[in-house]
């Protein structure tokens, strides 16, 4: 990661998060709540989001992107975090959803969002969701290959039903982001070839049960510049207006997700700059815009809290061990992703700072939220906020190590309210059977 992330000291993180404030008695606050109140009464390790937080960075971007007299569908994908109070907001704000699994669908249909808003992409859907969703009456479904296409007319005729179905190109654009979360560069298991759009559209509108729309893409995770959008969205208007030309209709561009966050000191994607990209690439093509923002919605608007088990010191090397693990949050262990991490208490953020690595008592390696990380003197019992864990947090969590599963709070309006219990060691096996 860049290295303006890596220099951002524990004062620089606290300054570019206007949601977090330092108070001398009640330590960190977010969205004006006491974290060590949140700690106080369901223990760590605890998520925590904030619904503030997360309405005023889905009016950020709906502000910009009217900004540039677009009208975009926010469709918001639910795998960032799948909470059932956190779909229940973007229900409020009228956003839509964009879903990769059944699962996913039948979450957005438990916190009330209509079918008809919800967009189900993924490169393997089975036929069992496929009809469950289509039953339902789902939206829109974003085709990955030819292969997909017969499988949902099948499935669709034998129902009766029609399917509104995209194509998802694969326009070959580097998004300059993680190998690991980078999905429109030919070699990816994710869309179709460009070339093969064409033919593959005809084929979709001569087939029973499906109804294509329209195209869709979705280059990448984390992208913090316009730039490969400008170079993808052109791609596409031009592969609409291809069909166009070959007296094909199109009327939907699904414009995917993947807007990036600052984990450091650093700014997100630049909405000003991305809106006028959108606007100068396929604002005058006359379809309905679609985006499927995740990250960017919640990423900032979440934090695990943890509580220090220990220090320890080996040979020259410091350790900080908490009581959260890679087990709650994998980013790290999976992508290598920095995260800020802030102490509860006023005092700490005064006292002199050593390099620490940051560690979980998982007994892997890869369980370290951080290496040679500047941190105070952290005794046991003291508390951090690992920040910016709000998307692919909680939805990637396991029980490895026979951990239970952490709780979550939301933060609103000033109070906090339970949305997850912590996990009972018990439940871990109460549906495990022994064979005799
Ligand atoms: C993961 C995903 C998104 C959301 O990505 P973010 O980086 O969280 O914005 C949107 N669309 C599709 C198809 C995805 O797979």
């Amino acid at each position: 990661m860049a290295d303006a992330t890596q220099a951002a000291g524990l004062p620089e993180l606290l300054a570019a998060r206007p949601a977090l404030s330092m108070h001398a008695r009640d330590g960190l606050c977010f969205e004006g709540v006491p974290l060590n109140a949140i700690a106080d009464a369901h223990g760590t390790p605890v998520w925590v989001y904030g619904a503030g937080s997360i309405r005023a960075r889905y009016a950020a971007l709906t502000t910009a992107l009217e900004a540039q007299k677009l009208n975009v569908h926010v469709h918001y994908a639910v795998k960032a975090n799948d909470h059932l109070a956190v779909l229940n907001i973007f229900r409020h704000l009228g956003a839509g959803a964009d879903v990769v699994s059944l699962g996913e669908f039948l979450r957005t249909q438990r916190a009330g969002i209509a079918a008809a808003d919800v967009v189900y992409s993924g490169v393997g859907k089975a036929p069992v969701e496929l009809a469950e969703a289509l039953g339902a009456g789902i939206g829109q479904i974003n085709v990955e290959s030819a292969e997909e296409l017969e499988m949902i007319s099948a499935i669709a005729g034998r129902m009766g039903c029609t399917a509104k179905v995209v194509l998802r190109m694969n326009p070959d654009v580097d998004a300059g982001t993680h190998e690991k979360i980078t999905t429109g560069l030919a070699g990816n298991k994710f869309g179709i070839a460009a070339q093969d759009i064409p033919a593959l559209y005809a084929r979709a509108a001569s087939l029973p049960g499906v109804e294509p729309v329209g195209i869709a893409l979705h280059i990448g995770s984390q992208i913090l510049s316009p730039a490969p959008y400008a170079e993808a969205y052109a791609k596409a208007a031009a592969m609409v207006r291809a069909l166009r030309t070959a007296g094909l209709a199109v009327s939907v561009l699904d414009l995917g997700g993947g807007l990036g966050i600052g984990y450091g000191d650093e700014p997100g994607m630049p909405l000003a700059a991305f809106a006028a990209t959108v606007r100068r690439e396929v604002g005058a093509l006359g379809v309905r815009l679609l985006l499927e923002p995740g990250r960017y919605l919640v990423g900032p608007a979440g934090m695990l809290l943890s509580s220090v088990i220990l220090e320890k010191q080996a040979g020259d090397k410091r350790f900080i061990v908490l009581d959260a693990a890679m087990n709650d949050l994998m980013r790290p262990a999976l992508y290598e992703a920095w995260h800020g991490i802030l102490p509860l208490g006023a005092a700490q953020l005064q006292n002199p700072v050593s390099p620490a690595d940051i560690v979980g008592p998982v007994c892997e390696t890869a369980d370290c939220f951080a290496k040679d990380r500047p941190m105070p003197p952290m005794a046991p019992g003291a508390r951090v906020a690992i920040l910016d864990a709000g998307a692919y947090g909680a939805v990637m969590s396991s029980s490895y190590n026979a951990r239970p599963r952490a709780a979550a709070v939301l933060v609103d309006g000033g109070h906090f309210h339970l949305i997850t219990p912590r996990q009972s060691i018990a439940q871990l096996w109460e549906d495990e059977a022994v064979p005799a």
